[in-house]
């Protein structure tokens, strides 16, 4: 009954009393503090202090057997991407146009190409990847993959936190019983130990792990979270922490194609930064990314990595007869499809032709996707319609996807939120589950392929995307139905 449903009932009965909601909204916000679930405040900034990250009280239902097909056909999917990305004629055709009417894809795929010239230094291969999903009401709350992250998949080192903040707070409202529909976390221990083992494979003591950082980085807790878990793991190892200018002038290679930075050398480049254009100030910060990716240390993710996690390949992925290119297990190939949803390119033929009309007609069926990262860069709604008429003549337009856009089914719950109310309204709500996945490997062979945990994100229903540092999003936990 439950997974048929347009509104999930909450994991216990909503609304709480006043008195009740205040006293425990007030506990979870410190716990919360106590506990690292926090981040820095983009209003308030100080590198002195964080603030919680705003969080949903009553963890939110999710349903269980699409939960654990989620978690099934992560191996796949990890398996799915490593051989995209290992395949060069794939990968090039597939973004060749993106690249042309795209700036930022066509330094990507620029910097490709000159590692398949040249001969790439290292092998192998790191991915650190977040697969997301909405249940899509009017498919029977079946999960639709929304998209895979290839770089900088985050919230792995607080989400490890929110089931025990979540936990506290069914303990401290009495619901004791309800705690075991909350399922385990390690995925800050999981994307830990992929890095570690990558390091292993590099193979020398004193190499160092380096992170690849903004500017400015508000999610430090999450990141400090891998950090300071890598210490633990192995506390020997460096871990350093750049920007990509800071590399523009501390990087060298050696002639072996060591990366050292500050007589450090590199085993493996962890990129949290690297997927926006903001992220490159100048052409040096692309030289920098550059002289990297020419380096033996692992990259996390290797050019062809990040290339493979683009809107644009997972467009073309759901064409027909493509996953079968790179899954040969009948099974796989079904589990992989069926999380699917419509996915349609824009490109000057048919196909794209017939895509460019669908939006036009119903401009609120769909999604409109650059080849960007890092919410906020989607279009909907009306907007589609007035987009697509301005691209529709245009080159540009093939740098863009078309999606169906996933309708979630609604819950009801509390969102807290820094400076917000002591007593937070009862809203509707939807959420979106990532789940994490190790893979290493290296063109000839997979040696790793995990999936180590999971996050929730949830937005205001009434929200097109809910970043949780642009204050619409929230943590959660998944509450299994
Ligand atoms: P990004 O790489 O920027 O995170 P996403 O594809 O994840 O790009 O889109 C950002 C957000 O937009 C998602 O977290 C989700 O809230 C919303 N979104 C994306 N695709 C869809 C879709 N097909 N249907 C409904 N919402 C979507
Ligand atoms: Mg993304
Ligand atoms: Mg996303």
């Amino acid at each position: 009954m439950a997974n048929f449903v347009h509104k999930f009932q909450s994991a216990i009965p909503l609304p709480l009393t006043d008195v009740v909601l205040k006293d425990v909204v007030k506990k979870a916000k410190d716990w919360a503090i106590m506990h690292g679930a926090a981040m820095r405040s983009k209003t308030k900034f100080s590198e002195d202090s964080i603030q919680f990250a705003p969080f949903v009280l009553i963890p939110s239902p999710f349903p269980k057997k699409e939960f654990y097909k989620a978690i099934e056909v992560q191996l796949f999917l990890n398996e799915m991407m490593h051989w995209v990305a290992h395949n060069p004629e794939f990968l090039l055709n597939c973004l060749k146009d993106a690249a042309l009417s795209d700036e930022f894809t066509g330094n990507l795929y620029k910097i490709y190409r000159t590692i398949l010239e040249e001969g790439v230094a290292q092998n192998v291969s790191l991915g650190l990847l977040r697969s997301d999903y909405m249940a899509h009401k009017d498919a029977g709350n079946r999960i639709n993959q929304v998209e895979l992250n290839t770089i900088a998949s985050s919230f792995a080192g607080i989400a490890s936190q929110f089931k025990s903040l979540n936990r506290f707070v069914l303990e401290e409202l009495g619901h004791f019983d309800k705690v075991d529909n909350l399922p385990d976390n390690n995925a800050l221990n999981g994307l830990c130990e992929g890095m570690l083992e990558a390091w292993k494979i590099y193979g020398k003591q004193d190499a160092s792990i380096l992170f690849i950082v903004e500017d400015i980085t508000y999610n430090i807790c999450d990141q400090r979270f891998h950090e300071f878990e890598l210490k633990k793991l192995h506390p020997k190892m460096k871990v350093l922490r750049r920007t990509l200018t800071q590399i523009v002038s501390q990087a060298e290679l050696t002639d072996k194609k060591e990366l050292i930075i500050d007589n450090h050398e590199v085993a493996v480049i962890y990129f949290r930064a690297g997927y926006e254009p903001g992220h490159y100030p100048s052409q040096k910060e692309w030289e920098a990314r550059l002289l990297m990716e020419r380096s033996k240390a692992i990259k996390c993710p290797s050019i062809q990595y990040h290339l493979a996690g683009t809107k644009k390949v997972q467009q073309e992925l759901a064409r027909t007869g493509v996953v079968e290119m790179f899954l040969s297990d009948s099974y796989k190939i079904d589990a992989v499809k069926e999380i699917f949803t419509g996915l349609y390119s824009l490109d000057f033929d048919e196909s794209g032709n017939k895509a460019v009309q669908m939006a036009l007609d119903s401009p609120e069926r769909f999604v409109l996707k650059p080849q960007r990262e890092g919410g906020g860069n989607n279009v909907y709604g009306v907007d589609v319609k007035e987009a697509i008429l301005q691209m529709k003549d245009k080159h540009e337009r093939t740098a863009w996807i078309l999606m169906d856009r996933i309708n979630p089914p609604i819950i009801s719950g509390y969102m807290v939120r820094p400076e917000g109310p002591d007593k937070p309204d009862l809203v509707d709500m939807v959420s979106e589950l990532g789940i994490f996945g190790v893979v290493i490997g290296d063109p000839k062979s997979i040696m790793v392929n995990r999936q180590v945990g999971h996050m929730l994100r949830t937005k205001i229903s009434t929200a097109n995307e809910g970043g949780v540092a642009a204050g619409l999003g929230a943590l959660d936990s998944p509450y299994l139905i």
